[in-house]
């Protein structure tokens, strides 16, 4: 490949001597669990994210699921997911015992669309988990009134979106709780599985603070049964490092992805993302949308470009969830989008040169 669609050496490379100086840190340090570099990251990502608590925990999924059991979510009761998220939104509501609801995107932004919001909900539902689909923050003003007026939890699925405004304000304050993913490949990641919660209710970051440690404050004595679901030391420190360097990493991200805006905006039936006036995304993913996508995706795998595809099979027709019976033509726009979106590369390290192979080799598809 001459343009892969992720690079992650290369964010290695720049941050190298204070990664391995974090990491010598903690071999040294003899403390690997629960120690103060997983409290530091806390403080820190909880002022990044403005607001008032974070609790580390093993990686996003877990972030989710760990949100919906400190809220007595369970059997019985329906969560409302997007059609079009990543199978984790689903699966975290499953591994709480509830059933999980979809509901279809906004065609535009391919976030919850909230118009889709009210005739979901029943008198089951108990939350809804709007996700910042592709590092943009979903129609929040609109979600939280809804789900008040009904009574509903509002948890942000933020596993895209470390450091996404929504006027004006960070990604994982813009609900009751949020959940954040730092697989490696995330805009904030790890070099390993990491994630956390953010909120601002002291009663519920507690409750999550047990739950991720076998339901447990004080050693060996257990008020709930828990989880295990810790974010480690040395992920930790890995985090710190990376953290600092979050903002302008987003900011190089926004630059490669105003040249694929501007470059391609002319290019027949390819449909680039629209981006509302009120948010400013990170772009975990730049995603496109072509009626040809997969000859499209093929052709410029023939030149040299990774693309993926977010996703290619939306998590109602998955094997998984077979058990709701959920057909094809259940949910149109996600399987429409199924179809159709494929992933252009993007990231903090791309150069000049990566983005103008890319559009001319889309140009020559479109010829
Ligand atoms: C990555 C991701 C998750 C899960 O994160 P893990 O750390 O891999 O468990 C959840 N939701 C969305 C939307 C994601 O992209």
């Amino acid at each position: 490949m001459s343009v892969p669609f992720l690079d992650l050496k290369a964010a290695y490379s720049e941050l190298k001597a204070d990664l391995d100086r974090a990491s010598q840190r903690v071999l040294q340090s003899g403390s690997f669990i629960l120690g103060s570099e997983v409290e530091a990251f806390e403080e820190e990502f909880a002022e990044y994210c403005e607001v008032e608590h974070c609790v580390g925990v093993a990686n996003g999924l877990d972030a989710l699921h760990l949100i919906l059991r400190a809220l007595n979510i369970g059997a019985g009761d329906e969560v409302i997911v997007p059609s079009n998220t990543y199978i984790a939104t689903w699966l975290a509501g499953s591994y709480a015992g509830a059933t999980p609801v979809p509901v279809e995107p906004d065609q535009e932004t391919y976030n919850l669309s909230p118009a889709k919001l009210q005739a979901a909900i029943t008198s089951r539902t108990r939350a809804v988990i709007p996700v910042h689909l592709y590092g943009q923050p979903a129609e929040m003003d609109s979600l939280n009134e809804m789900a008040g007026a009904s009574g509903l939890t509002v948890i942000e699925d933020a596993a895209q979106a470390q450091g996404a405004r929504y006027k004006g304000k960070r990604a994982g304050g813009l609900a009751d709780l949020a959940a954040f993913s730092f697989y490696p490949s995330k805009n904030l990641g790890a070099l390993g599985d990491g994630g956390a919660i953010t909120t601002n209710s002291a009663d519920l970051a507690e409750k999550i603070r047990r739950l991720r440690n076998y339901g447990s404050e004080r050693k060996y004595y257990n008020e709930v049964k828990g989880f295990n679901s810790r974010l480690d030391e040395l992920q930790a420190a890995l985090l710190r490092v990376k953290l600092p360097k979050l903002d302008e990493w987003n900011q190089r991200r926004q630059n490669v992805a105003q040249q694929y805006l501007d470059s391609l905006s002319e290019v027949p039936l390819l449909r680039l993302p629209a981006v509302p006036p009120d948010v400013t995304p990170i772009w975990h993913v730049f995603a496109i949308r072509h009626p040809k996508r997969d000859a499209l995706q093929a052709h410029l795998s023939k030149e040299g470009i990774g693309t993926l595809i977010h996703y290619p099979l939306p998590p109602h027709l998955q094997a998984a969830y077979a058990d709701l019976g959920f057909g094809p033509g259940s949910f149109p726009i996600a399987e429409r989008l199924a179809d159709e979106m494929l992933s252009l590369p993007i990231g903090p390290h791309f150069s000049e040169h990566d983005i103008n192979d890319v559009v001319s080799a889309i140009k020559s598809f479109a010829s």
